[in-house]
């Protein structure tokens, strides 16, 4: 008897978006790989039954998006220490009946950033805008790669606010700030910082604007938008004729999905075909 598929898929709501099935379908065809992965709408008040489900049907396991990377904490058996200091887990893995739960996006940026710009958060300023779920995991993730500084600027500020606390409290990480989202606090600190990261939905159709002064930016900046529908936002579009280096989201949601690939089937991603299936899919949808 031929041996059972193992299954995978990515547990959202909405999920008819994600771009998940399409890059772990293509990786999975190029490496030849017994595996199948399938999007999987879930409701928030399903949440636990399909998390226990995946263990009862025997899956190898599923990522997990909006709005459920916060809530699946609680089903699961194991938590790494990345998704604990996070507070989220976007990776389950099923190993020997225990839901182990894993965080990989903060370790997507800062390898796009690495090997795409050549930089590291070491010794670096940095202006975050944002402190919803992506900006909690980049945040941490770039404390813990000691940047100098971080300012946190957010609409809400309550929520700004509470990141910094959570850096300061959970990580020990002092050198936080956070403040509002507005012209004259974005003109303030572009002056001061290495790299600006929008981890804001803006830039997204329908994503709203920035009061962003786009004349200080300069070729000094390092711009980076982890928004990846459009693969070139507006906030980049500006920076690059500002003549700023810019980093799109497209390499973000690779290297997470690389890794949560790697820790589900043991086998190295093959990020060309995937970044290739993934910019022709976004190219189609754009036009
Ligand atoms: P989230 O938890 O809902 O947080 C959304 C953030 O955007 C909050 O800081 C929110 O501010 C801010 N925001 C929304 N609309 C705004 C507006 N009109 N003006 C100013 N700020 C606004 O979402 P998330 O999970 O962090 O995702 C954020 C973005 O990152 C999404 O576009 C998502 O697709 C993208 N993302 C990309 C990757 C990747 O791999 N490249 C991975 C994860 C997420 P308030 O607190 O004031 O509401």
């Amino acid at each position: 008897m031929s041996e059972l598929r193992k299954v995978l898929g990515v547990l959202g709501y909405p999920i008819t978006h994600s771009l998940s099935p399409l890059m772990h379908s293509r990786a999975i065809h190029a490496l030849g790989l017994n595996y199948l992965y399938l999007p999987f709408e879930v409701l928030p008040d399903q949440l636990g039954s399909a998390v226990y489900g995946l263990r009862a049907l025997g899956f190898r396991g599923a990522s997990v998006t909006i709005p459920h990377k916060e809530q699946v904490m609680q089903y699961l058996d194991e938590i790494d220490d990345d998704a604990q200091l996070i507070g989220a887990v976007n990776t389950i893995r099923v190993e020997e009946g225990k839901l182990q739960g894993f965080n990989t996006d903060g370790y997507g940026f800062l390898t796009s950033l690495k090997e795409e710009m050549g930089e590291i958060p070491e010794g670096k300023r940095i202006l975050l805008l944002g402190a919803g779920g992506a900006a909690r995991s980049l945040a941490v993730h770039l404390a813990l790669a000691k940047a100098k500084e971080i300012t946190i600027v957010n609409r809400t500020p309550s929520r700004g606010e509470q990141l910094a606390s959570h850096l300061q409290d959970r990580i020990g990480f002092f050198s936080v700030s956070s403040r509002p989202l507005n012209h004259a606090v974005l003109k303030e600190y572009l002056l001061r910082v290495d790299i600006v990261i929008n981890s804001t939905s803006v830039g997204m159709k329908g994503g709203g604007e920035f009061p962003f002064p786009y004349h200080l930016l300069s070729p000094d900046h390092v711009v980076c938008d982890i928004v990846y529908t459009p693969l070139e936002t507006e906030l980049l579009k500006r920076a690059k004729e500002q003549h700023a280096r810019v980093l799109p989201g497209l390499g973000m949601l690779i290297n997470q999905g690389s890794l949560a690939f790697e820790i589900w089937t043991g086998k190295k991603f093959p990020v060309e075909v995937v970044r290739d299936a993934l910019t022709a899919e976004l190219a189609h949808r754009q036009a």
